[in-house]
Formats: C-alpha cells, sequence, structure tokens
C-alpha cells in the first residue's frame, strides 16, 4: 500500500505535466497562423545590361535595386516571408530569374519604363547629352496567358493596381497606343494591367506572376519623382497591400 501510494503521489505531477503539454500543442496548432507567405522581388535587369536609361542617364537597374530593397522591407513588415532575385545584378539567363524563384508564393519583376527609341529627344542635363520624352508617364503591369497560374496573375496584378490607384498614381496608357506604344492589349484597363503573353519571365514562372514598370524615368519630371524616398515608400505600401489582398 505505502509502496502503491507513493508511486500515486509520483505520478501524478507527471501527468499533469504531460495533460498540460498536450493541452499547450493542441492551442499552438489553432492559435498559430499559417505558414506566412512568401514573394519573389525580381531586381530587373543587371549591370551588364542595364534596361533603359533614364533622363539623367541613370540606367535602370539602378532603380529597379532600390525599389525593390523598398519593396522588400515593406513586405517583411507586413510579416511576409520575401526572397529577392537578381540584387547583385549577376542575372542576366531570364529564365533562370523564375526558377530561382521556386517554392514562392507570387512572382515580381521589378522594373521602370522608357519609350521607343525613335520617339526619345536630346537635352544636356548635366553638359552631358540625354536622352527623354516627358509625354509619357505611369506605372503598367503586366500578365502572360501563357503563366500556368494565369487567374492568379491577374487578381494580384490587379489588386497592386487598384491600390496604386487608391495610393494616388496613375496608370500609364501608351503601351496600348499604337503610336507612342505597341498597341499592347488591355486585361484590366482601370487599374493599368496589360497582356504580355510571351514576357520570358512571366511564362516561365510556376506561380503567379507578374512584371511591374513603377514609372516611366525618361520622363523628366517623374525620374526625379522615382527617387524621392516617400515616393518609394508609397509604391512599396500599395504593393504589399496589393499582394495581401490577393494572396489570402
Ligand atoms: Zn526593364
Amino acid at each position: 500500500m505505502v509502496a502503491c501510494a507513493a508511486l500515486d503521489v509520483a505520478r501524478e505531477p507527471e501527468i499533469l505535466l504531460r495533460i498540460l503539454w498536450i493541452t499547450a500543442f493542441a492551442w499552438m496548432a489553432f492559435a498559430l497562423p499559417a505558414a506566412a507567405k512568401e514573394v519573389a522581388l525580381d531586381v530587373g535587369h543587371s549591370i551588364a545590361t542595364q534596361g533603359a536609361l533614364s533622363a539623367r542617364g541613370v540606367p535602370e537597374f539602378e532603380y529597379n535595386l532600390a525599389l525593390a530593397g523598398e519593396a522588400r522591407a515593406a513586405l517583411e513588415r507586413a510579416g511576409l516571408g520575401v526572397r529577392v532575385i537578381g540584387a547583385a545584378g549577376d542575372t542576366q539567363d531570364l529564365a533562370s530569374r523564375p526558377r530561382l524563384a521556386k517554392g514562392a508564393d507570387l512572382f515580381i519583376s521589378i522594373h521602370h519604363d522608357s519609350i521607343k527609341e525613335r520617339l526619345l529627344q536630346v537635352w544636356q542635363p548635366n553638359g552631358e547629352p540625354q536622352r527623354h520624352n516627358d509625354s509619357v508617364s505611369g506605372f503598367s503591369l503586366f500578365v502572360s496567358r501563357e503563366n500556368p497560374r494565369f487567374a492568379s496573375s491577374l487578381a494580384c496584378a490587379s489588386a497592386i493596381g487598384r491600390a496604386l490607384r487608391a495610393a494616388g498614381f496613375v496608370p500609364s496608357r501608351y503601351h496600348a497606343d499604337p503610336v507612342l506604344g505597341e498597341s499592347r492589349e488591355f486585361a484590366d484597363e482601370p487599374n493599368g494591367v496589360h497582356f504580355f503573353d510571351r514576357l520570358a519571365v512571366l511564362r516561365h514562372a510556376a506561380m503567379p506572376a507578374l512584371l511591374f514598370e513603377a514609372g516611366v524615368i525618361v520622363n523628366r519630371v517623374e525620374e526625379l519623382r522615382m527617387r524621392e524616398p516617400g515616393v518609394k515608400r508609397a509604391i512599396a505600401d500599395a504593393l504589399v497591400q496589393g499582394v495581401r489582398e490577393c494572396l489570402n
């Protein structure tokens, strides 16, 4: 009897502890949020192929890198996972970019826009000839119908365009223009989303994917706006808002 009583006394706290552990685990399973969604941010172009040249002669890659950094910070603040692709400037193979994003929930390629070469005019901002065109401005978004997750890609692009508009940014219409642009068909006109089916980074992505032209850097006024920290932050915040809306 004594032995048995001693045994019971000794086991009671142990059983109690087990119950506590089981309760705690059950609570954690329900209380913990689902794994954070991950966004792959692709920095458009590279050091060797720098994309457009701005009205003041700054390579597009530099603008893309700066905005990707801002977007990364904003997404992380919102509790989302972020994977930045091409930040070192050595990624030249377009198909490798979506491959590097494997496992992410969304692929966003970040760019800044220009216009056809023949529509650029020469000016001398610092004694050096540079080229500009102030007649085009605004953001553009592109999705590919060859992406296996086209519907989700469009939903995300539309949500981002909507959030940008709510923040006061204006979608560009010039890609749809037959003279200034390339008669590119709208996928969602009010929110500035176009079809661009053959875009390599979008069609090779296994996850929803979109390409974002944040602004036109051959426009002399818009280029200066794209440099402003407050503007970059506002774009990044709109990006986060759109991403959260479409990934939920
Ligand atoms: Zn670009």
